[in-house]
């Protein structure tokens, strides 16, 4: 393991992110499960409104940066019925941090989770300098979460064979984490009922590097620095 992994910001408050993704666009909820009264609340997409702008702030970033930005989360928008606004300055429905130093991880929330999170903060950490070669494929892969995309390598179905004691073990040693960051951030999340899942997918954008070291019998994934065919897929479903 090499890289410090992306985070998710999670929600502290799941009623807040679930009535931002309701407010935002009511098909975030499956429309039978209403009738469920003690459905969890964590379990909806955050999805946009299809045909919104998003506005996407980059605080005080030259030109050049934001120009980076924009090429490379513009690779998802031929395949999205959204369109983005980048500017400089603090406002915006997306608010970007980029840390040069690339030491702390990438961190995003998922989708319309962004719409709770406190004006005055970034609802993104892009971590890696501009001129660095994962720069745009960082960005490509926050822009998944910020388009309400999870952890492909968390798909309940994921396949991966975690040899559980070396991956909590690892994670501690390299990065610091806890094993409650492992379990919310690398292990395959519990299947969510108000969402459809397309098959597990190793070569998704959203998905980690996995180290052989965090498995048995040597499997490993590389970084897949470009969008993968079911990455469009899945990103085409839910922007129509
Ligand atoms: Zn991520």
């Amino acid at each position: 393991m090499n890289n410090k992994p992306c985070t998710i910001t999670n929600s502290t408050d799941p009623i807040a992110s679930y009535e931002a993704a309701i407010n935002e666009r009511p098909d975030n909820v499956a429309p039978n499960s209403s009738k469920r009264p003690k459905r969890s609340v964590g379990s909806h997409t955050k999805y946009w409104e299809p045909g919104r702008t998003l506005k996407i702030a980059l605080y005080d970033e030259d030109q050049e940066t934001i120009e980076r930005v924009k090429t490379a989360a513009s690779k998802w928008l031929p395949y999205i019925n959204l369109k983005f606004n980048f500017v400089s300055g603090e406002e915006g429905d997306i608010r970007i941090y980029i840390n040069y130093a690339g030491d702390g991880g990438g961190k995003s929330a998922v989708g319309t989770d962004a719409l709770i999170i406190s004006p005055a903060y970034p609802t993104m950490t892009v971590d890696a300098a501009p001129e660095t070669p994962r720069f745009e494929f960082i960005v490509l892969h926050e822009f998944g979460h910020a388009l309400g995309l999870d952890h492909e390598h968390q798909h309940p179905d994921a396949s991966i064979p975690w040899d559980l004691p070396k991956t909590y073990a690892l994670h501690q040693q390299q990065f610091g984490w806890s094993r409650e960051l492992v379990d919310l951030n690398v292990l395959p999340l519990p299947r969510v009922t108000d969402k459809t899942y397309g098959s597990y997918d190793c070569h998704s954008v959203m998905h980690y590097e996995i180290s052989s070291e965090c498995t048995i019998g040597g499997w490993e994934q590389n970084e897949n620095w470009e969008l993968s065919a079911k990455d469009i897929e899945a990103i085409r479903k839910a922007y129509p």
